[in-house]
């Protein structure tokens, strides 16, 4: 490893040890479960009722008494006809037991009446016309091996977990709804402001000037904070000026919970932004990472607020928001966050010159005929946005390894779906 540069994995234990020594458990809003989404519950959630709270049919059918055997529902006789003696809806429900020879039309969702304990489904029965008394009769015609009901509790009981800590997705404000809540206590959203610096820095909308390239980190770091369920400001892109920037980066420090500068960490000649957070009073923790893109690094505390500052090459930029910032917020909010990652054999042979860092290489994913595979996209380095844009993971290459043979085993982020 390039002496002086820390691992990432141990870069990534910092940001989260920081992350978490700033979580502030009581720091939680009781918001309305439809504006929900994206947001982060960081105590876990209990069931409140039974789920389902009744027996209750899996099928449109009939529900009868079936006599239980250890190898599932057998019937007394393989086509018995029955007596349909009662219609119950979803929604309501029966008092009077289910009798010997007799069924008792049922729609889904609907609770299993007394004495009876299986629903043939409606498919597998036909009508078998009227009895002398008028009553309509129904014939079963092919055997079910299973009850057809859901029992009370069968998906959690009262008092169960419903919910760890998480990110909300849609399918958990389903679940959430399914046992009757209506709020939850959400995680203060984190004050993040954004600044990016660079004379050559053009505001997308702008015409570009000579020797000017348009500011994408600034716009792409907001949309990543965003997409973290931060509050988030943008502050504008300033030129390489001490004093324009030090006012810049102490508003914002005042102003939020983390800060995320992107450029002018690197060791060029107007480089200003440890100088400028040191004075700042911002402690630095780590600077330089060990690893690609994204080596330049820069990260400190002051309180409870933290600064990254961010290579200003975009990959770079977006690859340490994703590997650090999102975990560090995440341990802000009180949760640790799991973005997934596959483990995927390489289509191609991959090698590099040198191993002394952690490699983040933009690829797709596609399938051969053994399952999952995992391709590098033709990249230039980190200034060539338009690959993350096409990439769906980034494959890891760890500090040591030059070589990777077609087939091997590699780890590989997603970063889209
Ligand atoms: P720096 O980290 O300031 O040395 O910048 C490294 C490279 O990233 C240079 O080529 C910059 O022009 C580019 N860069 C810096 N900031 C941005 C930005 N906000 N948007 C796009 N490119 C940037
Ligand atoms: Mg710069």
């Amino acid at each position: 490893m390039d002496s002086g540069l820390l691992h990432p994995d141990e870069a990534l234990n910092l940001v989260v040890r920081a992350g978490r020594s700033a979580h502030d458990p009581s720091a939680v809003e009781r918001i309305d479960l439809r504006a929900a989404l994206g947001r982060t519950i960081s105590t876990p959630v209990f069931a409140s009722v039974d789920q389902p709270p009744f027996d209750k049919s899996a099928m449109d059918g009939f529900a009868w008494s079936a006599h239980e055997s250890v190898h599932g529902f057998v019937r007394n006789s393989p086509d018995s006809v029955f007596r349909v003696v009662d219609t119950i809806a979803a929604g309501e429900g029966r008092e009077t037991p289910t009798g010997e020879g007799e069924v008792v039309r049922i729609m889904t969702g609907a609770p299993i009446p007394p004495g009876a304990n299986a629903v043939q489904r409606v498919e597998w029965t036909e009508n078998a016309g009227r009895a002398g008394d008028g009553v309509e009769l129904v014939r079963f015609t092919a055997r079910e091996t299973i009850s057809n009901v859901i029992r009370r509790g069968e998906n959690q009981k009262a008092g169960e977990l419903l919910l760890g800590p998480r990110i909300l997705h849609p399918q958990d404000i389903g679940l959430l709804a399914s046992s009757g809540y209506a709020y939850v206590d959400a995680a203060l959203r984190p004050k993040v402001g954004i600044v990016s610096t660079g004379d050559e820095l053009a505001a997308p909308g702008s015409p570009l000037g000579p020797f000017h390239i348009y500011d994408s980190n600034g716009p792409a770091l907001c949309a990543q904070a965003q997409d973290s369920g931060c509050d988030v400001r943008f502050y504008g892109a300033f030129p390489d000026d001490e004093p324009a920037l030090t006012e810049a980066l102490g508003k914002a420090l005042g102003e939020n919970d983390v800060v995320l500068v992107s450029g002018g960490v690197s060791m060029g000649e107007f480089d200003f932004v440890p100088k400028i957070l040191a004075d700042l009073g911002v402690r630095r923790v780590f600077h330089r990472v060990a690893m690609r893109p994204g080596k330049p690094t820069w990260f400190g505390t002051r309180g409870g607020k933290a600064v990254f500052g961010l290579p200003g090459n975009p990959v770079s930029t977006f690859v340490n928001f994703e590997f650090l910032v999102k975990a560090h917020l995440a341990a802000r909010m009180g949760i640790e966050r799991h973005v997934p990652t596959l483990r995927a054999k390489l289509a191609v042979p991959l090698a590099r010159k040198g191993s002394d860092r952690v490699e983040f290489l933009p690829a797709v994913f596609e399938n051969d005929e053994t399952g999952l595979a995992v391709r590098p996209l033709r990249y230039h380095g980190s200034s060539m946005l338009s690959v993350l844009a096409e990439a769906q993971g980034l494959l890891r290459m760890e500090i040591g390894t030059e070589r990777i043979e077609a087939g091997g085993i590699v780890d590989v982020r997603l970063v889209r779906a």
